[in-house]
């Protein structure tokens, strides 16, 4: 099957054929993510929920976490249920999870889907051993984003991509690669891209909205989180904390510290990068950021959470300053052997 020259892996193909008997229309389909959804969680569930309502299905989007301000242009009037997300999956036929393979990361809202008792399906990119109820599956820890795979699933099941849908995806490509640029920037991602710009989107208004529409608080937020910048050159470790509090001195959200980890990464001879902050529940989330053959899935999965080979998380119990000593002792020791 092809668009535009792309061809569809068949472990794909098969996979939408897997899911598509949940996509009648009239039935209710709540699309969900991961807590604070990222470009690629909500441009996934806005491309999906176009897709789904073109086909008569009743669909909504229901997340753990408010939709960050920045991708708010993204979203369908009346689309967004977060505000009463466990009702709203309560009310399902099906439930497809997108960029998340785990009912943990799903935050309150895990214990909705499990008690559901409907079709959880899931669209997702990340290495995960997967811990949803049962439903039909297209993950594929090789794809750029999960993006690519909503449109991977469109084009497999026939499907046209309208403007609005192919936006979304474009986004979802856009800010997992951190602008087209980092190591999952592969070829079939940029043709993909293609195919999404051909249905008429106008990519520097999509960068002004996602990367050059901040508030003020966002810059200054930026700022103070470097001032805490420290770095170990001799093995290549650079971090940065969040000083507890300044999140919302800044009137910001989390979604504010999105490509902050970056900055410690940007240093020549750096190949792990941290950023620590405080969350809810007197926990501490670590973002781990490699260059090179780090691999920080490996890292992260030693405290409990995961991602990709350079891109990585998880969350620690508190304080603060005990979850940096225990992630920051495992890091050297990891780079000094390696
Ligand atoms: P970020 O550091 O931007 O929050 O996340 C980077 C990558 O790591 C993402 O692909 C995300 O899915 C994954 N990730 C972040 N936090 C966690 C976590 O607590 N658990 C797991 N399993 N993955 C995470
Ligand atoms: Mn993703």
């Amino acid at each position: 099957m092809t668009s535009n020259g792309l061809s569809i892996p068949a472990e794909r193909v098969a996979a939408a054929q897997s899911m598509v008997g949940l996509f009648s229309p009239n039935t209710r389909i709540v699309l969900t993510t991961h807590v604070n959804a990222d470009g690629d969680g909500l441009g996934s569930e806005v491309g999906l929920w176009h897709l789904l309502h073109n086909r008569g299905c009743l669909v909504t989007i229901a997340n753990p976490t408010p939709i960050p301000d920045r991708f708010q242009f993204l979203l369908p009037p009346g689309a967004d249920a977060s505000g009463h997300a466990a009702k709203e999956i309560g009310k399902a036929n099906a439930v497809v999870v997108l960029d998340i393979s785990d009912l943990g990361r799903l935050g309150d809202l895990g214990t909705a889907v499990r008690a559901a008792g409907v079709p959880v399906a899931c669209i997702d990119h990340h290495v995960s051993p997967g811990s949803l109820p049962d439903g039909p599956r297209m993950v594929a820890p090789e794809a750029t984003a999960t993006a690519e795979l909503v449109h991977d699933l469109a084009v497999a099941l026939g499907w046209t991509i309208p403007t609005d849908a192919a936006r979304a995806l474009y986004v979802g490509l856009l800010t997992d690669t951190g602008g087209f640029r980092f190591s999952n920037t592969t070829p079939r991602c940029l043709r993909v891209a293609g195919a999404l710009l051909e249905r008429g989107l106008d990519p520097e208004s999509i960068y002004e909205q996602v990367y050059a529409s901040a508030p003020e608080g966002r810059v200054r937020l930026l700022a103070e989180v470097l001032g805490t910048l420290v770095v170990e050159p001799e093995i290549g470790l650079a971090w940065v904390t969040v000083p507890p509090g300044a999140i919302e001195r800044y009137g910001a959200t989390a979604d504010d510290l999105d490509g902050i980890v970056e900055h410690p990464r940007s240093i020549a001879g750096v190949r792990l990068a941290l950023l620590f902050r405080q969350i809810a529940g007197g926990k501490v989330k670590v973002s781990f950021r490699s260059m090179g053959t780090v691999d920080v899935a490996a890292l992260a999965h030693q405290f409990g959470g995961g991602g990709h080979a350079k891109a990585s998380g998880a969350s620690l119990e508190g304080p603060l300053a005990d979850a940096q000593a225990k992630v920051l002792e495992v890091a050297r020791r990891q780079l000094a052997g390696g």
